[in-house]
């Protein structure tokens, strides 16, 4: 059995099997509807129900107010239909109609670029390619039927081949095997390209980069992509990590700065080691955005990291620097569903 989507505002409709999530039917039938970490954490797949009735699903705490429930707001990531509906979601500008696709690829390359970074570049069979917007994250698909997303980390090239940032989680069920027992050659399935994190062509309002820790891979993805075109957007990246280390490609940020291509490049570190000797600034990444950019009313801010970090970076820098709450945009590295206990 199958319900028709309705979404206002339209022209776009699709089907959904009974027990399918809003989301995942949508995204099959080729329609990139709004969406961040397809695990109810995130909230950017919010969608109104405007007539007809879905099961909710289960998502996490507070990342639909109460008053938003009561309006009859749904997370598409979630929620599973029970009758034909008609949905109201703010559709992502510069949405493209990208295939979300299952493809194969071989571990081409596997580089340490901090003890607990791994660089992973992956290669797809000749004939295929995946197509995607430089910010956007693949979900690697486990056997066990597990899923774990990763931002891709450049921009598409030619040789097609795409590079991720993996940092190791202790105790991490995938990253433990990313770093233990996986090797070069190896094949992997992923799904993607998935998210709505791209950098928005139509606005030309100078953009804050924002990237806490691996954070950072698709914020070099969009900034490679933005270098492809010119003129660059202006654009000031800050990166934050907790020791020199975790700022793992410094040397290619400083040099964006140095080349121009880039207009600021701002490190900071919140636990700097003594042996670091670091002299930069230190303290919480979104605290210097708010302290060099007092007004960021005509700027357009785009920060990844971690959940913790984006929600401070949102509620800040929206209360504070006056930046509209629609001119942030981000892409929090939440946990995957199956590591949180409902
Ligand atoms: C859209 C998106 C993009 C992402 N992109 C990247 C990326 O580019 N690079 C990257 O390194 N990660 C990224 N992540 C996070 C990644 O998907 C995994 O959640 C992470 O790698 C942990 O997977 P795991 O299987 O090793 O740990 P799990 O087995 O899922 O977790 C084990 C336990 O560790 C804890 N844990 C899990 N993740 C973290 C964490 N990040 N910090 C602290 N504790 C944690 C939890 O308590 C969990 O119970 C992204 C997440 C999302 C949603």
């Amino acid at each position: 059995m199958s319900y028709r989507i309705k979404i206002e505002p339209g022209p776009w409709q699709f089907d959904v099997e009974a027990g399918n999530t809003l989301l995942r039917a949508g995204l099959a039938a080729g329609i990139a509807l709004p969406h961040g970490c397809r695990n109810g954490a995130c909230g950017a797949c919010k969608a109104r129900v405007v007539s007809g009735q879905v099961d909710p699903g289960y998502f996490m705490e507070g990342v639909l107010s109460e008053q938003e429930i009561a309006r009859g707001y749904a997370l598409m990531c979630c929620a599973r239909p029970l009758s034909d509906l008609t949905l109201e979601c703010r559709t992502a500008s510069g949405l493209r109609d990208l295939p979300v696709r299952t493809l194969p690829c071989r571990i081409q390359k596997m580089d340490l670029l901090a003890p607990d970074v791994m660089h992973l570049t992956l290669q797809f069979p000749a004939s295929e390619r995946l197509q995607f917007l430089p910010g956007q994250y693949i979900d690697i698909l486990l056997r066990d039927g597990r899923r774990r997303s990763f931002s891709i980390a450049n921009a598409p090239r030619e040789d097609g081949r795409i590079e991720l940032h993996i940092r190791r989680v202790p105790g991490g069920h995938f990253t433990q095997h990313v770093f233990e027992t996986l090797r070069e050659r190896d094949i992997l399935r992923i799904e993607g390209p998935l998210g709505t994190f791209w950098l928005r062509e139509e606005s030309g309002r100078p953009v804050v980069l924002l990237a806490g820790g691996t954070g950072f891979a698709p914020l070099k993805a969009i900034v490679e992509g933005a270098l492809q075109k010119s003129p660059v957007r202006p654009m000031t990246l800050f990166w934050g990590a907790r020791d020199r280390a975790g700022l793992y490609l410094h040397e290619l940020a400083a040099g964006w700065a140095a080349t121009g291509a880039l207009g600021r490049y701002v490190p900071v570190l919140s636990e700097p080691e003594a042996a670091d000797a670091w002299s930069g600034r230190t303290g919480l990444v979104h605290r210097a955005v708010a302290a060099d950019f007092p007004d960021l009313s005509g700027h357009e801010v785009y920060a990844c990291g971690a959940p913790a970090m984006i929600e401070a970076a949102r509620r800040d820098l929206t209360a504070e620097c006056s930046l509209p709450e629609d001119a942030f945009y981000a892409d929090p590295f939440n946990f995957a569903a199956d590591s949180v206990t409902p």
